[in-house]
């Protein structure tokens, strides 16, 4: 899966590691930000850049599913916008017909 920083866009490395409550240390980007020695999930997760710094939520340092919510919001789109057209322009009610 490949993260990136939602602030500054750059990407954590393979050895970065982040500490828990617990006093582990460990990389968030391994299990989704859950520690391997006490199974706590860490929401937020702090940018390792020393110019960035910015405490984001962990989820959306993965840029594949915000792309793919906007398409799924697409196809709603296209769904309401068939549920609402004209049935001769409407393949779906179309097929209902038959
Ligand atoms: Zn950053
Ligand atoms: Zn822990």
């Amino acid at each position: 899966m490949s993260a990136i920083c939602p602030d500054c866009k750059t990407p954590p490395t393979d050895h970065q590691e982040w500490s828990c409550f617990c006093g582990e240390r460990f990389n968030h980007f391994v299990n989704i930000g859950k520690c391997p020695h006490c199974g706590y999930i860490h929401e937020f997760t702090e940018c390792l850049q020393p110019d960035c710094k910015s405490i984001t939520l962990h989820l959306n340092w993965y840029p594949p599913v915000t792309e793919n919510v906007k398409n799924l919001k697409t196809d709603l789109n296209l769904i309401s916008y068939l549920e609402k057209a004209p049935l001769s322009k409407n393949p779906i009610r179309k097929l209902d017909v038959e």
